[in-house]
Order: C-alpha cells, then sequence, then structure tokens
C-alpha cells in the first residue's frame, strides 16, 4: 500500500500527479520492476513490453492462460514457454502485444530479483455528488473523509464525502473489519466500482487508502472550504424587528450554521427541550427545517433516524435522568453504527446552573452542546454566562439586555428559517402560539401574536393549542410526540390538525375541570394578618395524582381562579405533595411584599439541614423539594416566612 500518490513508490522522489506507474525513470533503469496489475485495469491500461506478475488459470494444449487480474488473462503459447507450469502457479511474464482484449505474453527470460509494483488502473477522479446511475458498473476514484465506519454482518461500510455528496462505500474482508487503519475522519482515496445496493448507489471498494501528509491537508482543506460555504445559512429578515434579537441574530446564524455543518458532515443532531408548547414548538419548528437537509445529503436512507433525535425534558431543565440516556444511547450508536458523538442542541432549557452537570457531562464523551434558552442564566457578565463553560453557542436574550419574553419558540422559529427557509416559510404562526403559551407580555409577544392572528388563529385558539400540547406532552412523557405535534401545530394535514384540536382540547377541558372543581373543594385558605391570603391544597389527598394536569400546572389553575377573586392581588398558594411543594403567588407579592421563592428555599435549607430542601424558579412562581419526614416542618416554617412578609 502507498502512502503517497505522487511520489515515486521506490525512491520518493516527485513524479507528476496521476503517473502510472508510480515509478521515476531513474528507479525503472536501476531496478527490474514487475507489475502488479490492479483489479478494476482492464485492457486498454495494460503497458506492452513491461513484465507483470500473473497467475496460471488454466492449461491447454496451444499453451498456458495466464491472469493477470481478475479480468485480463494472456496467453503464453507453449512453444514459447521456459519448461513447464501447473494451474495455480505465480508466474512473471512479459506481455508481447496487446489486441483488443487478446494479450499474447512472453516468458520472463531471466530468473533474478525483481521489484513487485503496484500498476493502478488510470480512473479520472470522480466528485461524489456527480456519481448517479449512469456510472453503474464503471470504476470510480474518490477521494473525501470518513464520517462513520459501520461493520454490518457483510461488508464493512465508510461512509465518504467530500464537498459535493456522501456516499457509502463497501469493502468485504472475511470475518473482519476491513482496513482496520482506516477510521472515522480519515482522509482517504478509494478505488472502486459503482454498484446498486440496498436501494441505493454505493461504491464497492477495490482498492483504498489513507492520505497523508501536504495531500491529506490539501483535500481536507478543500472540502472544509465548500462545506463550510455549503452551510452557510440564509439570511431572512427576522419575522419581526426587535432589538435584542437584533443582537443575538449573529449567535443564531451561527447555530443555523453549524447545524447544518453536522448534517453535511455526517454528524448526528440531537434536541432536547422542555415539554412544554414553547419547548415543543422551538424543538419542532428546528426539526422540520433539518430533516429535509438530511434527507438529500447523506446516503443512508434513515439518516433521519440514525442521525437524528428529539427528545422532550418533563424537568424544566437538562436532568441527569436525561442526560444518562442521552449519553448510553450516543455511545451505543458510535459502537454499533460507527457515527461520531452527536451535536447536541438544548432548547427551552440549558442556560441555568441546574442544566450545567448534564452537559459537563456530555462534554466528557466529545459531544458538542449548544443552548437556545430564555430562562434567567444568573449573573451575566459581559455577555457571558455560567453555562457558557460549555456550550460553545449560548443564544439567550438575557445575554443581550432582553428577558423571558422572547421565548424559545420565537428564538427556534427564526432559527429554524435561517437553517432552512424553504421549511421556514410555514412557521411563521408558531412564534405567537408559544408566546400565547408561556403568557409573556410585551411589545414584541404581541408582534408575533399579530402574524398568527393573521395566518387564521386567534387568541382562543393558540391558548387551545397550546394546552394541547401541554396534554400531549404529559402523556407522551419521554417520548418525542412526532408526527401528533405537528399536525397539533398546523405543520402536517390542517384537516386533522381540526379533528385533532376538538378530541385532545375536549379531553384536556375535562380533565382540568375534575382536578380544579375537587381542589377548590378541598382548598384551605388562611387570611394572614400582613393581608396576604394564602392557600393550601394538598395535591396527593385531593386531585388525581399521576393524570393530567400534573402539580405544577393544577396549583397554577387553583391559583388563578382564587387570585382572581381577589382582583389578582396579595395571594399566595402552596399546593404539596409528600415530598415537595408547588409555590405561585401574584405578582404584587414579589413587587411590594418582596417574596422571592429562591430566598426562601435557600433559607428553609439552612434552617432546617435534614429536610433536604432544594428547589427554586422564579421570585413568584417554582418548586420546592423535601424528604417525606420533614414535611410539617418546612410547610409550617414556611407559611410563618410568608405571615412575615411586609408590604
Ligand atoms: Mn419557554
Amino acid at each position: 500500500m502507498t502512502q503517497q500518490g505522487n511520489r515515486c513508490l521506490l525512491c520518493g522522489s516527485a513524479l507528476a500527479r496521476d503517473t502510472e506507474p508510480r515509478v521515476c525513470q531513474e528507479c525503472e533503469k536501476r531496478h527490474q520492476i514487475v507489475f502488479e496489475l490492479d483489479p478494476l485495469a482492464g485492457h486498454e491500461d495494460i503497458i506492452p513490453g513491461k513484465l507483470y506478475a500473473g497467475r496460471v488459470k488454466r492449461v491447454h494444449d496451444i499453451g498456458y492462460f495466464i491472469a493477470l487480474n481478475p479480468g485480463v488473462v494472456g496467453l503464453l503459447r507453449k512453444r514459447d514457454a521456459r519448461g513447464e507450469h501447473a494451474p495455480g502457479e505465480e508466474v512473471v511474464v512479459k506481455v508481447a502485444r496487446v489486441r483488443g482484449d487478446r494479450v499474447d505474453l512472453l516468458p520472463w527470460e531471466s530468473d533474478g530479483d525483481y521489484t513487485l509494483v503496484p500498476l493502478r488502473k488510470h480512473i479520472p477522479l470522480w466528485k461524489i455528488g456527480r456519481i448517479s446511475v449512469n456510472e453503474l458498473g464503471s470504476a470510480v476514484r474518490i477521494r473525501g473523509i470518513v464520517a462513520k465506519v459501520q461493520r454490518t454482518s457483510g461488508p464493512t461500510v465508510f461512509t465518504v464525502y467530500d464537498e459535493t455528496g456522501a456516499i457509502e462505500c463497501t469493502a468485504f474482508a472475511s470475518g473482519e473489519r476491513a482496513y482496520p487503519g482506516i477510521d472515522r475522519s480519515d482522509v482517504v482515496e478509494v478505488r472502486g466500482e459503482v454498484v446498486f445496493r440496498l436501494d441505493r448507489l454505493q461504491v464497492e471498494v477495490r482498492h483504498m487508502e489513507k492520505l497523508y501528509g501536504a495531500e491529506q491537508r490539501a483535500v481536507r482543506e478543500e472540502i472544509d472550504r465548500e462545506i463550510d460555504r455549503k452551510a452557510e445559512p440564509l439570511r431572512p429578515e427576522p419575522l419581526v424587528r426587535d432589538p435584542v434579537l437584533e443582537a443575538l441574530y449573529p449567535g443564531m446564524l451561527e447555530l443555523a450554521k453549524q447545524l447544518r455543518r453536522a448534517v453535511l458532515t455526517g454528524v448526528p443532531v440531537f434536541i432536547r427541550h422542555h415539554a412544554d408548547a414553547d419547548g415543543f414548538i422551538a424543538g419542532v419548528a428546528i426539526e422540520r427545517a433539518l430533516l429535509p437537509l438530511m434527507r438529500t445529503s447523506s446516503p443512508d436512507r434513515e439518516a433521519e433516524w440514525h442521525l437524528f433525535k428529539r427528545l422532550p425534558s418533563r424537568a424544566p431543565f437538562y436532568e441527569m435522568e436525561d442526560v444518562v440516556r442521552d449519553l448510553q444511547y450516543s455511545l451505543e450508536d458510535a459502537e454499533r453504527f460507527g457515527t461520531p458523538m452527536p451535536l447536541v442542541l438544548v432548547v427551552d432549557n440549558g442556560s441555568t446552573a441546574e442544566d450545567l452537570p448534564a452537559m459537563r457531562k456530555l462534554r466528557v464523551y466529545g459531544a458538542r452542546i449548544m443552548v437556545v434558552d430564555h430562562h434567567y442564566p444568573g449573573e451575566v457578565r459581559d455577555g457571558r454566562a455560567l453555562v457558557d463553560e460549555v456550550a460553545e453557542i449560548h443564544v439567550n436574550p438575557y445575554l443581550a439586555g432582553g428577558d423571558y419574553s422572547l421565548t424559545a419558540g420565537c428564538l427556534g422559529v427564526e432559527i429554524a428559517r435561517m437553517v432552512n427557509p424553504e421549511a421556514g416559510e410555514r412557521m411563521s404562526h408558531l412564534p405567537g402560539i408559544a408566546c400565547v403559551a408561556d403568557r409573556v407580555k410585551g411589545e414584541t409577544p404581541e408582534r408575533y401574536i399579530r402574524i398568527a392572528e393573521e395566518r387564521g388563529y386567534t387568541r382562543e385558539r393558540m391558548e387551545v393549542i397550546a394546552e394541547c400540547i401541554d396534554y400531549e406532552a404529559f402523556h407522551l412523557r419521554f417520548m418525542d410526540g412526532r408526527g401528533v405535534i405537528e399536525d397539533l401545530l398546523g405543520l402536517g394535514r390542517l384537516d386533522r390538525q381540526a379533528e385533532l384540536i376538538e378530541i385532545i382540547w375536549e379531553e384536556a377541558r375535562r380533565a382540568r375541570e375534575v382536578q380544579l372543581r375537587a381542589a377548590l373543594e378541598n382548598l384551605r385558605r388562611a387570611e394572614l394578618a400582613n393581608g396576604l391570603l394564602l392557600c393550601t391544597i394538598d395535591l396527593e389527598k385531593y386531585t388525581h395524582r399521576f393524570s393530567y394536569p400534573p402539580a405544577g400546572k393544577t396549583t397554577g389553575m387553583v391559583h388563578d381562579a382564587v387570585a382572581s377573586e381577589r382582583g389578582g392581588e396579595r395571594t399566595v398558594t402552596i399546593g404539596y405533595g409528600p415530598d415537595f411543594a408547588v409555590l405561585r403567588a401574584t405578582e404584587d407579592v414579589g413587587r411590594r411584599y418582596r417574596m422571592n421563592l429562591n430566598t426562601l428555599v435557600a433559607e428553609l435549607a439552612e434552617e432546617l439541614p435534614g429536610a433536604g430542601v432544594t428547589g427554586g424558579g422564579h421570585e413568584v412562581a417554582g418548586s420546592i423539594k423535601f424528604v417525606e419526614g420533614y414535611r410539617r416542618q418546612v410547610l409550617e416554617r414556611l407559611a410563618e416566612k410568608l405571615a412575615r412578609l411586609e408590604a
């Protein structure tokens, strides 16, 4: 096997590109050269007058039929031969003449030492993207980067890409992995025959070699440069004008580019998003933009299943439980399918300190991590937050002087439009739904909502869709809801959307009413001396556990119902279970009473060290976890603290 195609195989001196045979004139004079004919070579590739290694195929009256490769057989007449030959015997012969497919051979006159040199078929270099059915059965030579190496029960399959496309190259080796020295991300030259196998064009490898040095660099750089150009996203006008969005625009473009680049280079993409309507919208939008690209640029017909995953996270952050799964699947895929570690995109989650451990863990295994979120990322210094330690790209309005009101759904759709404008065209109503779902207020959300209204969605309809997604998400648990969520969002068949919404909405509303009625009946209300109304509800006893709506939403509904009786003021609601409590307070409790849930959690954790208190959220909404044995103490202490708040 050679390492440098444009140097003399014997002395290493430079040769003109594609010189064949790769021996300089000096060496040809100095050595007794015997050619070994490339299996792909035909009669046209034979240079008469030279010596070739062959094997006796048949013995006939007239002479010996000697194969120079599986396709080229010549005749050495008995009258010319020096002595007898047996079938299977290896011999060195001289090619006297080639006429059509007739090759006349002569014996080699001496028996001394010789140097065996491969004589390769001259095959023009092909760009992978140009190989079509017209080339079926022909020999091609390609140069590219190995994206993936998969051992199958049959051949070893090397997926090779260049700047024009990717193709699978199959190499057969009995019982072993073919070319064990060649691995993912190596630059290779493949010579082989175009075949149609498993419903797609492949190259059946006759010869594959790894390129080195300057040659390797040149090929890699050219591919890199071109792919970089192809990955460049479009720069669509954002759906709305907003200074924060404008400030985030370069980061979003870069993220879109990295996603496109991953697809073009066969890197799996994995989206993790919060399991609420906003999170689903952001995740699904990007998915819908990426999949068509994946379908056209991967040789794997099932690329969208092998190289893409989108999963919802039930927790409002990237949980350890999630990352354990994600890591397990990624490592399994790496082992089974030879794929690289994925590019992980965390959406509507990912910005907070709680997300950090999971993302750190992924990083240990070489996954690339990017975040699109609108949750408060902690202190921002020089436009950077805590998770920037692991996130290669971090898009968050807080990093550009904005806030929660620019939701993940808005950001996700704007990014999806950069990734794939064609797919993006059908999504302009999604950010409005996301804004309604996350109940954000402000000029920008209003503009997004207006766009959805122009597309025929009333605000009420958007609320209904958001709730339907919540309902679906609750039952989907850890599944991605592919298909149904798209239909709900109006990205699939519109007749089905209407029908589906009707059915799910009916169910969701019924479930919500059952839950709300039972909770309100059993709500305990206490008027505190400071003017606050404290409502508590034992969710375990007085609601259907494990059914929709879950604890957080149930508490929110109860709270909204009670607070509206008091003009939306001075109300705190706590829904609790055996080892958790959900807290909701009206906004004025944060503003005028200066309540901050995160401070309360910190105080409780310190005052009750045995209670294992953790949790947090926004100032006036969030959850607290504790160990079951301390429930009474935690709740009592929490009530005392609320009673001590002063306006
Ligand atoms: Mn959100």
